[in-house]
């Protein structure tokens, strides 16, 4: 059985070619048996395989003051809070593209600063990407075309399990194994470099066909490092860069010569996983080494990110306000400034907190200036009961939807798994729209 099949209750049945939307890679060959509502995973990382397992039990009901209430009393009590604050902070914002346009709406319809979970990476590479912009390489092209990969930081594969085996798999491995690289010139053989690290030893299973460099680096000096490797690709001296081990300089001269010697290069990194003051100066590094090598080769940055959709809530608030996430709306105008309008910011000066979790049971922030909203996953654990809590399926399990893929090129079909007992966030987003007055 596959996607597309009837998804009522019945035999346990095998569902396939899922496609993930957890952390942003976009896995599309999951696979899990479902039996009524219990879900258990047969092919998926351990992320999603966590996140997938489902009961078969009854999941929780909204709730009004820790109080049993119902989807409508609950959808109302939104609206009255909603109505009496005058500085609303809408966070986490982990929903599908459809659940995000009508929470979006109702910022707007209420006035509230909208800011992702998982958005602090983002905005540390548009800091680059806003002042000097970056040429960037889509998950095909890395996995089709790239010859040699520079990861800095840590191994990727903490945050992406599968990001080696997607980004540059060996050919002949696997179902689609002829299906990729289709332009390396020396298939099963790339280039790894690892800056930072250490690779995990799963990591290093999975590129074992690969020539594989590991330059260790502790994770203060990775910005030093990415800065002197481009210092080197541009024939810059380094001496006062440096700070760094005379092997260590000697091994990123030899990775710059590498690269000008590639076809294709790639440079990779996690924002989120670097200290927040050096992930733009990684970006930065990584952008200018590209912009060098552009003059005879080809060479793109591919950054990594797009937990919970963060790159779909980042891609409607462009659509939507013409600014991205960390913008505060409503009353028919929008005002972008990050320094105000992060979660953590945006929280000093509110008075209500709006917070939606559907991939995963992440609480909300600490908030004890107004009442919370939960809008989040039925196994959310509270340190302080919310004042309204209603409890959502997930999308890609309890209902189909969209997300986007981490390089923002692909927005990926989500498919209903199993029989939903929960709203979606669209339909509580809409239900608090029509308690508040405006049709969703
Ligand atoms: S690596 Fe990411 S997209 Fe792939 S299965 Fe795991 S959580 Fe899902």
């Amino acid at each position: 059985m596959t996607s597309g099949d009837l998804i009522t209750g019945g035999a346990p049945r095998t569902v396939r070619d899922i496609v993930c939307g957890f952390c942003g890679l976009g896995c599309d060959d999951l696979e899990v048996t479902v039996a009524g509502r219990a879900i258990t995973p047969r092919t998926a990382c351990p992320e999603a395989a966590r996140l997938l397992t489902r009961s078969d039990a009854t999941p929780p009901s909204p709730r009004v003051n820790g109080v049993a209430a119902s989807f409508e009393e609950a959808a109302a009590a939104v609206a009255t809070h909603l109505k009496a604050a005058r500085s609303a902070a809408f966070s986490g914002l982990g929903a599908d593209l459809e659940g995000l346009r009508r929470l979006y709406d109702l910022a707007m319809a209420s006035g509230a600063s909208l800011d992702h979970a998982a958005s602090g990476g983002l905005f540390a590479n548009l800091e680059r990407l806003a002042r000097k912009g970056w040429i960037a390489a889509t998950l095909a092209e890395v996995r089709n075309r790239c010859d040699v990969l520079v990861v800095f930081g840590d191994d990727p594969a903490s945050a992406f399990s599968r990001f080696f085996s997607r980004a540059v798999p060996v050919r002949g491995e696997g179902a689609d194994g002829d299906a990729a690289p289709l332009f390396v010139t020396a298939p099963g053989r790339r280039q790894i470099a690892v800056v930072g690290g250490p690779l995990s030893e799963a990591s290093r299973r999975v590129l074992a066909a690969h020539e594989v460099t590991e330059i260790a680096v502790a994770e203060q000096d990775v910005a030093t490092a990415a800065s002197v490797l481009t210092a080197l690709v541009a024939g810059r001296g380094v001496d006062g860069l440096a700070g760094l081990p005379d092997e260590t300089v000697a091994a990123l001269a030899a990775l710059a010569e590498q690269l000008k010697a590639a076809r294709y290069a790639v440079f990779t990194w996690n924002a989120a996983s670097l200290p927040a003051a050096d992930a733009p100066v990684v970006a930065g590094a990584a952008s200018e080494a590209v912009d060098l090598l552009s003059v005879t080769t080809r060479a793109a940055v591919f950054p990594l990110g797009g937990r919970d959709n963060v790159t779909g809530a980042h891609q409607l608030a462009l659509w939507r306000f013409g600014y991205p996430l960390r913008t505060a709306v409503g009353a028919g105008t929008s005002r972008h400034v990050p320094e105000l309008y992060s979660t953590a910011a945006a929280l000093y000066d509110a008075d209500l907190l709006l917070h939606t979790s559907a991939f995963r049971p992440d609480a909300p922030p600490d908030f004890d200036r107004g009442p919370v909203i939960a809008i989040a996953h039925p196994d959310t654990v509270f340190a302080r009961e919310p004042e309204v809590f209603i409890p959502v399926g997930t999308p890609g399990v309890d209902y189909g939807g969209h997300v986007f893929r981490m390089d923002s090129v692909v927005c990926l079909p989500l498919q209903a798994l199993r029989p939903a007992e929960l709203p979606s966030v669209a339909e509580a987003a809409a239900a608090i729209l029509v308690s508040f007055g405006r049709g969703a």
